[in-house]
């Protein structure tokens, strides 16, 4: 679970998050939408200690993110992110990649963390992919091995901004298959996307930003089919 309470955060003058309060329970779905510049990737990078904030609490599983490393070592436990830009490291084969982590963040053998590494390829479906390097596969390949590669960490909480929105068209879906059969394993998630056909199968609550703030959230259906507040309504209009 995640619990943003009265969360505020500043770039120098400029106030990017504005008293967020948002509670998300264990094995839940988000969907976070809104204009470029409203504030949904600091939001979502401040879960994981990619960003700091200056004001209010994030608590995940318990854990209070502060800037101490403690914290930081046990948030990148319990957090897994996928990003627009697939950031596999080029060097290493996919499988590699899968079992870097298992090994060096949960000290097992590299057996296991090889095992640990095909189980979750299996679940992309790119298995057949292990041996290749990133620049060998393509952009939905390498984006699916990125959420594989996450999820060798064990993590209880799946970050993703938005992490279709780099691929061809073609190779969206196949990713978005694999965000949907996480969900259905019960992952608690928050992504960052404009697909809303993924947003009205998988999220359970749709939270719109505007200039740093939530303005609107409700369950996709209600959300889609009579969002309140005016600015949510033209955003749907231009991207639906
Ligand atoms: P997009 O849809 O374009 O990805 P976003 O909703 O994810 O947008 P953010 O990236 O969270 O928006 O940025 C929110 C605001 O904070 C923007 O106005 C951006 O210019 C500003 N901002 C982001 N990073 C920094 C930074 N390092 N320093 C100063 N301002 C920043
Ligand atoms: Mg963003």
């Amino acid at each position: 679970a995640v619990e943003f309470d009265g969360v505020s955060k500043w770039y120098g003058n400029f106030q990017v998050l504005r008293d967020i309060n948002l509670s998300i329970p264990q094995g839940s779905r988000i969907v976070l939408c809104g204009p470029s510049g409203s504030g949904k990737s600091t939001l979502i990078r401040c879960i994981n200690q990619l960003e700091r904030y200056q004001q209010g609490k994030i608590i995940v599983d318990g854990i209070h993110v502060t800037e101490s490393h403690r914290s930081l070592d046990s948030i990148r436990r319990e957090v897994g992110m996928v990003f627009q830009q697939f950031a596999l490291f080029p060097h290493l084969t996919v499988l590699e990649n899968c079992m870097l982590a298992p090994i060096h963040v949960r000290k097992m053998s590299a057996k296991d963390a090889r095992a640990l590494a095909i189980e979750h390829l299996e679940k992309v479906r790119i298995t057949n992919q292990a041996e290749k390097y990133p620049s060998q596969l393509s952009g939905g390949q390498q984006q699916r091995a990125a959420i594989a590669r996450a999820l060798c960490v064990r993590p209880k909480i799946m970050l993703f901004d938005e992490p279709t929105s780099a691929l061809d068209p073609e190779m969206v879906k196949e990713v978005l298959d694999a965000m949907v059969a996480l969900a259905a394993d019960g992952m608690t998630m928050v992504c960052v996307t404009h697909e809303m056909g993924f947003a009205r199968r998988v999220a359970d609550r749709v939270v719109f930003m505007d200039g740093g703030q939530i303005v609107e959230a409700a369950p996709p259906g209600e959300f889609f089919d009579s969002p309140k507040n005016p600015r949510a309504k033209s955003f749907l209009g231009q991207i639906l």
